[in-house]
């Protein structure tokens, strides 16, 4: 069965895509590291809605909050990470001005 959910002015739906993930989701300590396909930068994408999405910008639409214009930060560093505590969201600013102060960290 699929429903739709909104989050904040976000409506996911098809909330079987959160299944679709976390079957392909395998647990290595904290950090929740998704086995589907990834893009050339190491972040997972999946087929949603017709179209290839980032599968932590999912996992943070749905456990976080809106995305409209903001991008997400992963807090361990690791592109593949899904588990939505890991995921913050962030200026885009901000975001891409902090990467290049500590150029070594991954988005
Ligand atoms: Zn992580
Ligand atoms: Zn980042």
């Amino acid at each position: 069965m699929s429903a739709a959910m909104q989050v904040g002015k976000h409506v996911i739906p098809d909330t079987k895509i959160i299944a679709r993930i976390l079957a392909k989701v395998r647990v290595d300590g904290e950090c929740w590291f998704f086995s589907g396909a990834t893009d050339e930068d190491g972040y997972p994408h999946i087929k949603f809605a017709g179209k290839r999405q980032c599968v932590h910008r999912l996992m943070a639409a749905v456990f976080i909050d809106d995305l409209n214009g903001w991008d997400v930060h992963h807090t361990c560093g690791n592109p593949s990470c899904v588990n939505p505590l890991h995921l913050k969201k962030a200026d885009p600013e901000v975001h891409r001005t902090d990467h290049l102060k500590f150029a070594n960290i991954p988005f």
